[in-house]
């Protein structure tokens, strides 16, 4: 062959090791899932190799006959899956997809209205350490203490006082529904623009089984891997393009269609050649998403939160806001003596993977924190059902009550091992 190289055991060996972590453990990171072998496939293909800078039809380079139609299904499919009019698959994750509608929507110094970090929002929405925060004005809404929900008259009065030029919703760690109307009608009253960011529910989103951002916000960010089971990727999408009426200009200082300022955010404002292989990907895991299957499994998902949800209740574990809409749960640890870094440290001996997780209101660091979050996306990709969700807790609950009984982890660690057997990765 052309390339004749050694292979590089180094990296495959690792690789390997990873492949028999995921398989062998409980995975209930919220923001994580098991992809399907063909999206590993399109991931892996040889569509790496090709620069494609621009849009289908419209390239800097020649060559791209083919990726322009791998890139064009990958949008016609996104467009079905959300009931979108417009959308762009080439932002590489989702802070880049976010990043992309600043750029295209604001200038340095405008003021966002975001929800925040400490309550469940994510870096992106104004964080000091995100350039969202470093750029711009940053001001938050949270949720209420005593319901752990957010009060839309909070978010009212917050956005008429500081006057936000983008109105953000949307969330790494917050188990409610959101009412997208509402926040609409916020953003028209004060004349900001409204970004949904539904990285995490996107999967349960475009199943209709939570409320439909496209139909009230006008711009919408996703990631491509949480719920949505893609890749590791982002997307922009809109409902309705539109002449936007902010006063949002070029750089040469003219106006043009949402569209335009959205795509040429993405490209050249914040990356360079698109990943098609990546798109690929993407493109296979929305035609996944488009199946009765996936409908399927949305429910799974849900019913499955809802199932974990009941477990912790009733051993006395207290969940931000009581319970869960979507696919995942924050619990403050409090109650129990735990702190988030504890559990997390000690569940990774028993091979269940959780991340720790600021409560609101924490009274603990962020490297420490006061709670865990947990979903149920990529254990119930592996064919888990509701009852599992009860053994699950039961496993996380004896392992958290004997942290310091390293026999007692071990013997858990096995017995999740050989329960995992019945659920490989990849059913052959
Ligand atoms: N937005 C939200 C709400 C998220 O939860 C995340 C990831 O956790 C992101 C954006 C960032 O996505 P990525 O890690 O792909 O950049």
């Amino acid at each position: 062959t052309a390339t004749t190289t050694t292979r590089d055991t180094q990296i495959f060996d690792l690789i390997s090791q990873e492949k028999h972590r995921q398989e062998s453990g409980i995975e209930l990171i919220a923001s994580e899932n098991f992809v399907s072998p063909q999206v590993m496939e399109a991931a892996g293909s040889v569509l790496t190799n090709k620069y494609a800078e621009g849009l289908p039809g419209k390239r800097y380079y020649g060559g791209c006959e083919v990726v322009d139609q791998v890139e064009q299904i990958a949008i016609d499919r996104a467009k079905e899956l959300f009931g979108a009019g417009w959308v762009n698959v080439q932002p590489h994750s989702g802070a880049q997809a976010n990043t992309a509608v600043f750029l295209a929507c604001l200038q340095p110094g405008d003021t966002i209205l975001g929800f925040d970090l400490s309550h469940g929002g994510h870096l992106t929405h104004g964080s000091p350490v995100n350039i969202s925060g470093k750029y711009f004005r940053p001001t938050f809404y949270g949720v209420e203490r005593e319901t752990g929900v957010i009060n839309y008259d909070v978010v009212e009065e917050t956005a008429k006082r500081e006057r936000p030029k983008m109105l953000i919703c949307g969330a790494s760690a917050y188990s409610r529904d959101w009412d997208y109307a509402r926040l609409r009608a916020i953003a028209d009253e004060v004349g900001a623009i409204m970004l949904a960011d539904v990285s995490h529910p996107a999967g349960l989103i475009a199943k209709g089984l939570l409320n439909d951002p496209l139909a009230h916000a006008h711009i919408v960010t996703t990631t491509t891997h949480k719920t949505l089971r893609g890749t590791r990727g982002g997307m922009i999408m809109m409902r309705d393009d539109f002449e936007n009426p902010f006063g949002i200009k070029t750089m040469k200082g003219e106006t043009r269609l949402m569209s335009s300022l959205l795509d040429s955010g993405v490209f050249p404002g914040t990356q360079g050649g698109p990943l098609e292989h990546i798109i690929a990907a993407k493109a296979v895991a929305f035609g996944e998403a488009l199946t009765d299957d996936f409908h399927d499994y949305a429910v799974r998902v849900k019913a499955n939160a809802q199932a974990m949800a009941a477990a912790f209740l009733s051993r006395g574990y207290q969940i931000i806001s009581g319970g869960t809409d979507n696919h995942l749960m924050l619990i403050d640890l409090r109650s129990k003596g735990l702190t988030g870094k504890l559990a997390e440290n000690t569940l990774i001996k028993a091979d269940i993977t959780i991340n720790k997780n600021m409560v609101p209101f924490d009274d603990k660091s962020p490297m420490v924190t006061s709670g865990m979050r947990v979903g149920t996306a990529a254990m119930t990709t592996r064919g888990l059902n509701e009852s599992d969700m009860e053994q699950i807790v039961v496993y996380i609950d004896r392992v958290l009550m004997n942290h310091d009984d390293a026999a007692t982890l071990a013997t858990v660690k096995e017995e999740i091992n050989e329960w995992m057997k019945a659920f490989p990765l990849f059913k052959s």
